[in-house]
């Protein structure tokens, strides 16, 4: 059975190249970067030449990028590390949307006093600036943080960072954003909207899993998650990934090649299709990322829809919130005002791998599974 493999917003195969690059460092050069003889020299050389290249496609400098595991720790960093440093400030606004590695950071803090502000969004996915605007006008010498997610993982509908951005420097409020799910799809330029703080991860764009950063606006004072020896200027502590780090940077260089045009195209036929069938597109198709879908259909089952297709080789993710491998989608449909139930719901989120053919292929068997 061949493999179709419709879940890019999950994780992406390695490139190739991406390996290549790797293995030269797990087996040739794999000197620790601290260490100041030659192979610890050429370890510290790539770091610093995967920082730099990363740093360039936001518009940052290089000694702004802190690597991390992922940007589940990123998010961490950026929440709970300004936490601990600015003691005072006890109101947090986050979007209604966000990834659990942000809600749930939240939820916690809750119990350390925080009052976390939750913004809604409309019909469509798309932030409330009229609601922020008039927090921040009454609140914000009270404000830790803004953290809005730039294009969602279960939606794939983006947000506009330069508006939000613009109301946090009105305000001298910092602006966190999770972008795991749009760095690269998207230009990101941090000084044009004003971003304090970004997450990013590798193995969104075919980079290796477990390697991310954060980039942290310089100047900006927070304490780390954990203490050690003082790597990544004292942020994060623990030998760098350097195998992974230079994976991540390959794959920036690799991903920026691919065509997002032709994946647009696939997508945009995907919801035609889906809407002839009886789907439900949630979420603005205008302001969304180019390889996301996210389709419901009335008196369905998502779990069953996602393991039917699996059974048929094709990988595509649950839009319900029945178990603990869901992205939050629950959130989601409450916060999009979805009060439906038995609505079946799925994300194809596409590469620049995938076919017509297999997007025919995905499409007679999800009528089949329908009818069933
Ligand atoms: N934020 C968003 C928006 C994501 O989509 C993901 C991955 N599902 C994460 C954070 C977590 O990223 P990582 O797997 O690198 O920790």
């Amino acid at each position: 059975m061949k493999t179709i493999y419709f879940d890019n917003a999950a994780t992406t195969p390695l490139y190739k190249e991406v390996e290549e690059e790797m293995k030269k460092y797990l087996f040739e050069d794999y000197g620790n970067p601290s260490s100041i003889h030659f192979l610890g020299e050429r370890s510290r050389k790539a770091l610093d030449s995967s920082r730099t290249l990363l740093a360039r496609e936001l518009g940052a400098k290089p000694h702004e990028i802190i690597f991390t595991s992922g940007a589940t720790e990123s998010n961490n960093l950026a929440i709970q590390g300004l936490s601990r440093f600015e003691r005072g400030k006890k109101k947090i606004l986050i979007s209604s949307i966000e990834h659990p590695s942000v809600y749930n950071i939240c939820n916690f803090l809750k119990k350390y006093g925080y009052e976390i502000i939750s913004i809604p969004v409309n019909s469509e996915g798309i932030l409330d600036l009229n609601f922020l605007s008039s927090f921040l006008q009454k609140n914000s010498s009270q404000v830790l943080l803004v953290s809005i997610i730039h294009v969602n993982n279960v939606l794939g509908v983006c947000q506009d960072l330069k508006k939000i951005g613009e109301l946090c420097k009105k305000h001298s409020v910092p602006f966190h954003t999770d972008a795991a799910q749009s760095f690269v799809k998207i230009k990101i330029n941090v000084r044009d909207c004003n971003i304090t703080f970004l997450s990013a991860s590798a193995h969104k764009i075919g980079g290796p899993k477990g390697a991310g950063f954060i980039y942290i606006k310089e100047k900006t004072d927070l304490f780390p998650l954990f203490f050690g020896g003082h790597q990544e200027k004292n942020l994060r502590s623990g030998t760098e990934n350097v195998p992974s780090i230079v994976g991540f940077a390959k794959a920036l260089e690799v991903f920026k090649k691919t065509n997002s045009n032709s994946v647009q195209k696939l997508r945009d036929y995907l919801f035609k299709e889906l809407e002839k069938i009886g789907g439900k597109i949630n979420g603005s198709k205008e302001k969304r990322i180019f390889n996301n879908v996210h389709v419901s259909f009335p008196n369905k089952d998502s779990e069953y829809l996602v393991l039917a297709l699996s059974e048929k080789g094709i990988c595509v993710s649950s839009g319900s919130a029945c178990d603990t491998r869901n992205e939050g989608e629950d959130n989601i449909f409450k916060a999009l005002n979805i009060k439906e139930k038995n609505l079946g719901s799925i994300r194809i989120s596409l590469s620049e791998k995938n076919t017509k053919k297999e997007v025919d292929f995905f499409l007679n068997e999800l009528k089949k599974i329908l009818r069933s």
